[in-house]
């Protein structure tokens, strides 16, 4: 009889040793009565089957292939150039307007030490919403689960920009990752920090392990002199006492963080520590406890992407954060992290050639968290 692969799962040696005993029951013909535990995949990584029953008819030690070669990478990169025009650059955000439309970046890092890199993979842009994974990340550091307090965690089915909910939801923001949400996280971020801009680049340096990353002052006063519906934003969350600072502060900080310059090499490093389960892979510091990158990673599958969160879940299955800079940064745990950049955006505000290329992605190496 087969058994159903589930996920893969770090765990530890005790663990390993009871998968060994399963392996005696088996070879002695013993059928599994235990609902998850079955097949071993190397010493560190089991792969689990969930409400499962079965024999077992034989253990495959081989780790399956969780990463595409270097020329499917490229054909993706390739085929997705017919979408070129099919999207639109950001222009609210003035500095935004003027980025090269054609520009298409790939990146990818696995924790086994593989890297590929297609195109423009070394340019860097505006990361935009993609800081608030690590404004969020910084946050949840100091204040767990009291965070929740201030802001949801549902998906909103809105815009990233949209004020609506926010009134009669009384100030408190759906999920971190639309525009309220970050700004009540970058709020209690300047709470906790002295000099907030200084921690939050000495932050993004320290998981990605490079010490060049800076704030594009050009972009983050371009978003600064146009930031009114942040601002309203603000004011309303204010005016509900759900904002600690001085609003124009806390958007000034906020158009900071949203004017990170990184590349796709940068970002995908970066994302590496969601996916090596909260440690920083570069330097082994623990920056997240146990049940924290499962809480950021949930709440990037369910709100990543805004009004388009579900249908990107459907079609890549994968945790990740767009910016209207074109970036989209995912992952998959135990296993890698993927940034692509395509400037061109579809209506939802995320990156149109990034998302099908994700979807290509997790369809070719037959991969996802799912
Ligand atoms: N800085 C942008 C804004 O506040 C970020 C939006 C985004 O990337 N979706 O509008």
């Amino acid at each position: 009889m087969k058994l159903e692969v589930g996920m893969y799962v770090r765990t530890d040696k005790g663990f390993i040793s009871q998968i060994k005993e399963f392996k005696e029951h088996y070879t002695k013909g013993k059928r599994l009565v235990t609902s998850s535990k079955v097949k071993e995949v190397d010493e560190n990584y089991l792969s689990l089957s969930g409400n499962q029953c079965d024999f077992i008819d034989s253990i495959d030690y081989s780790i399956p292939p969780c990463y595409p070669s270097d020329e499917e990478i490229e054909k993706i990169h390739q085929e997705l150039k017919a979408y070129w025009g099919k999207g639109k650059v950001a222009d609210y955000i003035p500095a935004l307007a003027g980025v090269e439309p054609k520009r298409y970046g790939i990146a990818i890092e696995t924790l086994d030490g593989h890297s590929f890199q297609v195109g423009d993979a070394d340019i860097r842009f505006s990361i935009q919403s993609i800081s608030k994974v690590f404004a969020l990340a910084m946050v949840t550091r100091h204040l767990g689960d009291r965070i929740w307090k201030f802001v949801g965690r549902e998906p909103s089915g809105n815009p990233f920009n949209s004020l609506v909910q926010l009134e009669y939801e009384h100030g408190i923001p759906r999920n971190p990752f639309i525009n309220a949400g970050a700004l009540v996280v970058t709020d209690r971020l300047m709470s906790l920090y002295e000099q907030p801009k200084d921690a939050i680049l000495q932050f993004v340096r320290s998981i990605c392990g490079n010490d060049d990353i800076y704030y594009d002052k050009h972009i983050a006063r371009s978003e600064r002199e146009h930031a009114d519906r942040n601002m309203a934003l603000g004011y309303l969350m204010k005016s509900f006492g759900n904002m600690e600072n001085d609003v124009e502060d806390v958007v000034d900080v906020y158009c900071h963080q949203c004017a990170i310059a990184m590349n796709c090499k940068e970002l995908t490093r970066a994302f590496l520590f969601l996916a090596n389960h909260g440690v920083n892979p570069f330097n082994q510091e623990k920056i997240l406890t146990v049940s924290q990158p499962k809480r950021l990673g949930a709440l990037m599958l369910t709100c990543g992407f805004y009004d388009e969160s579900g249908d990107f879940a459907f079609r890549a299955g994968l945790p990740g954060k767009s910016g209207v800079g074109g970036g989209v940064a995912a992952y998959i745990p135990g296993n890698l992290a993927i940034t692509v950049w395509s400037p061109e955006l579809n209506r939802h505000g995320n990156s149109l050639i990034g998302m099908e290329t994700l979807e290509r992605f997790t369809t070719d190496i037959n991969n996802s968290i799912f």
